[in-house]
């Protein structure tokens, strides 16, 4: 039998290049590496509701509804302030692929972080927050 690399107590059920795991430490390897991958706040709500207490480090995000909602604008005013501004890249959130809302597509949508959030709030109620 082939003992875990990692706790070198339990027998070993996975195997990668370098180390043999068992099926507690596959597990906790597994879920360091979800959570390397910033997990949507979705997936993060899901592996809290199975009972996984871990420490994911993630952004906040927010969608153009969130932003929207916060500054009492529409969501298609917080896009295109954002696409005139170049926003949407990687210093000011991210793209993720979300469920579209009338059909089973999906679609890539922006989320921005608290520096993009900031921003739009700064271009849209001007320089005086
Ligand atoms: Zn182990």
């Amino acid at each position: 039998m082939t003992t875990c690399s990692r706790c070198q107590k339990a027998r070993a059920v996975s195997y990668t290049t370098f180390e043999a795991y068992c099926e507690t430490c596959s597990l906790d390897v597994a879920l360091t590496l979800l959570s390397a991958c910033r997990l949507s706040d979705k997936a993060i709500a899901a592996l809290v509701t199975a009972g996984w207490d871990i420490p994911i480090t993630t952004v906040r995000h927010y969608t153009a509804t969130d932003i929207a909602l916060e500054l009492g604008v529409s969501a298609q005013k917080v896009g295109k302030t954002a696409n005139a501004h170049g926003i949407k890249c990687e210093k000011y959130g991210e793209w993720r692929l979300d469920q579209a809302a009338n059909s089973r597509k999906q679609i890539e949508t922006f989320h921005y972080n608290d520096q993009g959030k900031r921003t739009i709030a700064k271009l849209i109620r001007g320089n005086d927050q």
